[in-house]
């Protein structure tokens, strides 16, 4: 399911690099660039996640604004974050057989 998550960020990636979007404010031309972006996640226990983010500036007027390609790259992180505390099975598995 992660793996398959995965491919759809590539996918959407490379989709992305190809074409550029109008400003949504005042339809200008735009410049995409590669961000990373930090945000905080979880309770009682907070961590700070991080993930790449296509972020688009335009060149017309000061505004820039990230897309679902974003939003994607977070739910990655958290899905990532949440598997690396999770308990692993196979090691379970392990302990059992023990
Ligand atoms: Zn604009």
């Amino acid at each position: 399911m992660i793996d398959m998550i995965y491919e759809l960020v590539k996918k959407r990636e490379k989709q992305m690099s190809k074409t550029s979007k109008p400003c949504a404010t005042c339809g200008g031309p735009t410049t995409m660039t590669a961000e990373v972006d930090r945000f905080e996640y979880g309770f009682p226990l907070t961590v700070t996640l991080s993930c790449d983010v296509i972020v688009y500036n335009c060149e017309a007027c000061p505004f820039s604004f990230t897309d679902q390609q974003a939003e994607t790259a977070r739910e990655v992180a958290v899905e990532e974050h949440l598997r690396a505390i999770a308990p692993r099975p196979d090691a379970r598995k392990d302990q059992v057989a023990k």
